[in-house]
């Protein structure tokens, strides 16, 4: 029973991060003006805007002027409905599960925006790294947390520093010596951010998972489609997918890779 309450909370708040993923790079405000189809901007009627099962019973188009709705908003619902109930599994009625559910969503908003216009948005990023600091405080000291993913305050901190001070360092050296671009400034916040919630364990093993699949991924789109070198892929959903791996399978990677932790 709570698996369905669970998947339903998922994907009503996955229906509020589609908002999000349309209104953000615009500016938008995210609460006003409400819910409205893009292309007649007709708002669409509450009973249209049931998440998952509106869209099927619409068949994916609009109710007022028959336009097709991006099969992402779909997507976006039933993939946030099911990590709520892999989330809620892993964690069970608790703090983590509560931080973790927010971390995640941050992720999805961040890679569908960076899929739809290339930036990884810094009102997201930022607020996410003193957000991720926040939680580890509340859940070391207020809330006594087992801490099985809320990192320790320090390790927190030490992971928004990693991820964001040497990143930056590294990309300046890149950038001064070779003159491209390396690594977005986005997603070195959006790295602080994984660090102040994953704490400072999860940031290499973030940019390894992020750099290999980025790059096997990156090379079959220039295999199939013969673009060129210059064709930039966005790497903040890889960094997002390496983030969630850890969220959920971090805790054996530790014990793998740093046994004397
Ligand atoms: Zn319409």
């Amino acid at each position: 029973m709570l698996i369905v309450v669970a998947f339903v909370f998922g994907a009503i708040v996955g229906s509020f991060l589609n908002v999000c993923i349309v209104r953000i790079p615009k500016g938008d405000s995210i609460v006003h003006p409400a819910s409205h189809c893009p292309s007649c901007k007709k708002p669409i009627r509450f009973y249209d805007n049931v998440p998952l099962l509106s869209y099927l019973l619409l068949r994916g188009r609009c109710h007022s002027c028959g336009e097709r709705i991006s099969p992402r908003y779909f997507f976006v619902e039933l993939l946030m409905g099911c990590l709520s109930v892999a989330l809620y599994y892993q964690f069970g009625l608790s703090l983590a599960f509560l931080v973790s559910f927010i971390f995640v969503a941050a992720l999805i908003v961040i890679s569908f925006i960076d899929l739809d216009v290339r930036i990884v948005p810094d009102v997201i990023s930022l607020p996410g790294i003193v957000a991720g600091l926040l939680f580890s405080i509340v859940g070391r000291y207020l809330i006594n947390d087992s801490f099985s993913v809320i990192p320790s305050p320090l390790s927190a901190l030490i992971g928004v520093l990693i991820g964001g001070g040497f990143l930056l360092a590294l990309a300046w050296a890149y950038e001064a010596f070779t003159g491209i671009e390396g690594m977005g400034g986005g997603d070195i916040k959006l790295l602080a951010m994984i660090g102040a919630f994953l704490g400072w364990t999860s940031i290499p093993f973030t940019i390894f998972f992020a750099s290999l699949t980025g790059s096997v991924i990156g090379l079959g789109f220039m295999i199939a489609k013969g673009v060129g070198r210059r064709f930039a892929l966005p790497f903040a959903p890889f960094l997002c997918l390496g983030a969630l791996f850890y969220l959920f399978f971090g805790d054996r990677l530790v014990e793998f890779y740093f046994p004397l932790n």
